[in-house]
């Protein structure tokens, strides 16, 4: 039976036209989408028997990483974590755990600029519950001194593991990060169930799984950040790669005639004012991939680009605020089609 929270639709496989000579090709292939972690995922791979069922357990993995660490629902891992500071440590399933850990990680590659302890400041300004407003000085800095990805405690002992914040107030929150998990979660199950070609769509971050069909390589469209959503500026082609964007377009609110994005600056309190746009990281692990983008961000373009260069296997595509396009190393088949920007 269909549950009846799923969209299933058999349809076409459709493959981006407008670059390269290459002929259209259409595969049929089984696409199911669902609502969670605050956006669409949409789980793609070939037809057959199995694939609502394999779909349906993605789905149910992606609930249960939602109801862990969401930082907004009451009874969350991290919501009890988040509560638990300045007086006691929370003890943490090992998914959450793993995921607090490599958040610290990327944290210290990042030099701080992502950071998971950045929840004060997130609900400070109020962005991401649609309530945006700008705080006072006074609150952004005591919020401030609450973002320190270092005073994040964690421990483990054999199977027990638990984290602990040291001081009342201070948030967790993995919104920069957890997507990214979950698309690794999800291509793990197809893997499993001896799914070697698929795509998962986290709301923008893609999961690309081995090649086409067909054996030609995916293509994803790179969002254009001053255009509409859905709006490319350009296209990547690879295999097997998880494809994470990051951009003041995402989510923000207008004050005054001035735009207040989501990407928070731990140094200065205030949405990120990056010489960047817009950052997609290309990397083998999705949970890398969604650090990084957002930590990427905040670095800016020259910072950003050394750190991509010295990280094995991560490359990214950065669009500068003046319309400069920029791709590191390791991306070969980058083709820019909208004529506004340049490479
Ligand atoms: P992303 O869309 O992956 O760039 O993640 C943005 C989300 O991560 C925001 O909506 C916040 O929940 C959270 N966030 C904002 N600023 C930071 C930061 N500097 N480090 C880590 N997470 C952040
Ligand atoms: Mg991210």
């Amino acid at each position: 039976m269909v549950k009846k929270y799923l969209t299933m639709l058999v349809i076409l496989l459709f493959v981006l036209t407008g670059c390269t000579a290459e002929k259209k090709v259409s595969t049929e292939v089984f696409t199911a989408e669902k609502y969670l972690l605050g956006t669409d995922i949409t789980v793609s791979i070939e037809t057959g028997e199995e694939a609502n069922l394999i779909c349906n357990e993605v789905f149910s993995r992606v609930k249960d990483i939602e109801d862990k660490m969401s930082a907004h629902s009451g009874d969350s891992e991290i919501a009890l974590l988040n509560a638990g500071a300045g007086k006691e440590k929370t003890v943490l399933s090992a998914q959450t755990y793993h995921v607090l850990s490599q958040a610290t990680e990327f944290a210290a590659i990042t030099g701080g600029a992502f950071d998971p302890t950045i929840g004060s400041l997130v609900q400070l300004w109020g962005i991401n519950s649609g309530n945006g407003k700008v705080p006072v000085e006074q609150d952004i800095q005591k919020s401030i001194a609450l973002v320190n990805y270092k005073s994040l405690q964690l421990a483990q002992d054999g199977t027990n593991c638990t984290a602990y914040l040291p001081h009342q107030g201070q948030i967790v929150d993995l919104g920069g990060i957890a997507k990214g998990y979950a698309g690794d979660e999800a291509k793990q199950i197809l893997l499993a169930n001896g799914i070697k070609s698929g795509m998962i769509n986290l709301g923008g971050n893609i999961v690309a799984i081995g090649k086409k069909k067909d054996g030609s390589h995916w293509r994803v469209g790179i969002q254009n950040p001053l255009a509409p959503r859905g709006t490319f500026l350009g296209i990547v082609q690879l295999d097997d790669k998880s494809v994470v964007s990051s951009g003041a377009y995402e989510r923000y609110f207008i004050k005054d005639g001035k735009r207040y994005h989501h990407i928070i600056d731990p140094n200065t309190g205030h949405p990120s004012e990056s010489d960047l746009i817009g950052v997609t990281i290309i990397a083998d692990q999705g949970i890398a991939a969604d650090a990084l983008s957002t930590g990427v961000f905040v670095l800016g373009l020259e910072k950003g680009i050394k750190l991509v260069d010295s990280l094995q296997g991560v490359d990214a595509i950065l669009i500068a605020a003046d319309k400069k396009v920029f791709t590191t190393r390791g991306i070969e088949d980058f083709k820019l089609t909208d004529g506004d920007f340049s490479l």
